[in-house]
C-alpha cells in the first residue's frame, strides 16, 4: 500500500480537464493529492497527436476566451492564442457565401445581409440576440434548440443553411435536439469573446494545467480498476490510499468503477478527418470556418487548422473536416467522399490533396437533450466531469474546481 499517514493524498482519478483543474486547485491550497489516468498523456478528450511532422488534434475543438474557468486557470497570453474570424463562409447554391458578426466586422456584416443565408428579420433577430434585446431564457430546459430557434420565428434559410451547419459542428448531433440552453450559454460565450486555438495545438491546454503542478504528482498509464472511499487500486495490483478518492472520468467509467453497472448518458461522436494540401493550394490564408449550408454533406465543417496553429510543415497546409451522423461508412468511404465534397467546394487541385488521418471519436461529449446533473456529486466518493454541466472545458474544468473546493471546506472543518 502506498502513501499513507497525515499527509496521505486526495486521489484523483483521470487527468482531463476536470481532473487536472481539481488538481491545480487543491495544490494552490497546498493539500497533497495524486493524479492517475490510463493515457499515456494527460488531456483526456483534449489531446494533440504529433503525426508525419503535424499536429492533429483528436478532433475539432476551439477554446472561447469568454469561460469564466479558462480565465481563471489559464495563461492565454503564454498559450499564443489564435484567433478564429468570427463569421464563416457557407457554402450554398454552388458558392460560397460570407456571413460575420456586424459587431466586429461591420462591413462584412452588411453584406451579409444581402445573402441567401437567412432573410433580413433573420439577420435581424441574431442582430437582437446579440444585443439582449431577444432572449430564449422563457422557454423550458427541456426545448430543444431546433424547436427553440422555430418557435423565436427564424426562417428554414436560416436554420437550415447556418444554424444547423454551425450548431452541429458546436453540439456534433445532426438534429439540434440539444436543449436550449446550451445554445444560449455558446451563443453568449462566442458573442462575448474570441474562438481560439493555442498556437501548439489544443493539448497545450491540459499542458499548460499539469506544468501548475508537481510531475510526479501524475502517475500516467495507471488505470484504476478498483475504488473505496479511501483507496484505490490499479489493474496490476498496486493499492493506494488517501484521505479522499475522486473520480474525474467519464461518467461511465465512474459508474463501472462505482459498481453501477453500464449505465451511462448518451454521447454525441464526430469523424474528423485531417487533409494534407500545398501551401500554395489554400483558398485563403484567413482563419475562417467553413460550412456546408446545403445539408447534402458528408462534411458539416471545415477549417485550415494551418492558418490558425503552427500545425504544418514549411510549405504545407491542414485541413480539419468534421463529418456528423455516418458512423455506417469507414474512413476510407467517408474520406473519398469527402474529396468529392472538397473537389466541388475548391476546385480540381484538391485532387493533389492527401487524406492524413482520420479519428473516429464515439464518446465526443455526453448529450445534453436534457439539461445536465446540477453540480458535482459530493458523496463518499467524489466525482467531477463534463456532464455535471453543459459538455465543454469550461464545464469540466468548473465542475473540478467546486469539487476541489469542497474537499479544501471539509479538510478546514
Ligand atoms: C471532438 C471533440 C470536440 C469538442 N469540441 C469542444 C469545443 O470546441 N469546445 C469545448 O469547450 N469543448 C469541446 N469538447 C468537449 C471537451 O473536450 C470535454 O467536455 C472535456 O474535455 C471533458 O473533460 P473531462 O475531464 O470531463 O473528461 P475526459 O477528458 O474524458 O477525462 C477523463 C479521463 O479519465 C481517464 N480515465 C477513465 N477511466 C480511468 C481509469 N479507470 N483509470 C485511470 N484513468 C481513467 C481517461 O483516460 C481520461 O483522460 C469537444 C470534445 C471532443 C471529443
Amino acid at each position: 500500500m502506498k502513501s499513507s499517514g497525515a499527509s496521505s493524498p486526495v486521489l484523483i482519478i483521470g487527468a482531463g480537464m476536470a481532473g487536472l483543474t481539481c488538481a491545480v486547485t487543491l495544490h494552490r491550497a497546498n493539500i497533497p493529492f495524486l493524479i492517475f489516468d490510463r493515457g499515456n498523456e494527460v488531456g483526456g478528450r483534449v489531446r494533440t497527436d504529433e503525426v508525419d511532422g503535424y499536429r492533429l488534434d483528436r478532433g475539432f475543438q476551439v477554446l472561447l476566451t469568454a469561460y469564466p474557468e479558462a480565465q481563471r486557470f489559464l495563461d492565454y497570453k503564454k498559450l499564443d492564442l489564435q484567433r478564429c474570424y468570427p463569421g464563416s463562409q457557407v457554402w450554398y447554391e454552388n458558392r460560397f457565401y460570407r456571413v460575420a458578426d456586424p459587431f466586429r466586422h461591420p462591413m462584412d456584416g452588411f453584406r451579409s445581409i444581402f445573402t441567401p443565408i437567412g432573410s433580413f428579420t433573420d439577420k435581424l433577430r441574431v442582430g437582437m440576440m446579440r444585443m439582449g434585446l431577444l432572449s430564449f431564457r422563457s422557454m423550458p430546459d427541456n426545448c430543444s434548440t431546433i424547436n427553440a430557434l422555430g418557435k423565436m420565428g427564424f426562417g428554414h434559410s436560416m436554420i437550415d443553411r447556418f444554424w444547423k451547419p454551425f450548431m452541429r459542428g458546436v453540439f456534433l448531433e445532426n438534429e439540434l435536439s440539444t436543449t436550449i440552453r446550451k445554445f444560449e450559454e455558446t451563443f453568449r460565450f462566442f458573442s462575448k469573446g474570441d474562438t481560439v486555438l493555442p498556437q501548439n495545438g489544443i493539448g497545450e491546454i491540459p499542458h499548460q494545467l499539469a506544468r501548475q503542478i508537481p510531475n510526479d504528482h501524475i502517475l500516467l498509464e495507471t488505470e484504476i480498476s478498483k475504488v473505496r472511499p479511501n483507496s484505490v487500486e490499479s489493474s496490476d495490483g498496486t493499492k493506494w490510499e488517501g484521505t479522499a478518492v475522486v473520480l474525474a472520468t467519464e461518467d461511465f467509467h465512474a459508474n463501472q468503477l462505482l459498481g453501477l453497472g453500464k449505465e451511462q448518458a448518451e454521447w454525441n461522436s464526430v469523424d474528423c478527418l485531417y487533409f494534407s494540401l500545398s501551401i500554395d493550394d489554400l483558398p485563403s490564408d484567413e482563419p475562417i470556418l467553413y460550412l456546408d449550408g446545403t445539408g447534402n454533406g458528408p462534411i458539416n465543417n471545415l477549417t485550415f487548422v494551418s492558418t490558425l496553429s503552427d500545425c504544418a510543415p514549411v510549405g504545407q497546409a491542414l485541413a480539419s473536416v468534421s463529418v456528423i451522423g455516418k458512423k455506417e461508412l469507414d474512413m476510407e468511404e467517408i474520406a473519398k467522399q469527402a474529396k468529392n465534397q472538397l473537389t466541388e467546394w475548391f476546385g480540381k487541385k484538391v485532387e493533389g490533396w492527401k487524406y492524413l488521418k482520420g479519428y473516429r471519436i464515439h464518446q465526443a461529449v455526453p448529450s445534453s437533450r436534457t439539461p445536465p446533473r446540477p453540480k458535482p456529486a459530493f458523496t463518499e466518493v467524489y466525482r467531477c466531469g463534463d456532464y455535471f454541466g453543459l459538455p465543454s472545458i469550461d464545464s469540466a474544468m468548473k465542475s473540478g474546481r467546486l469539487t476541489a473546493e469542497h474537499i479544501i471546506r471539509e479538510s478546514q472543518s
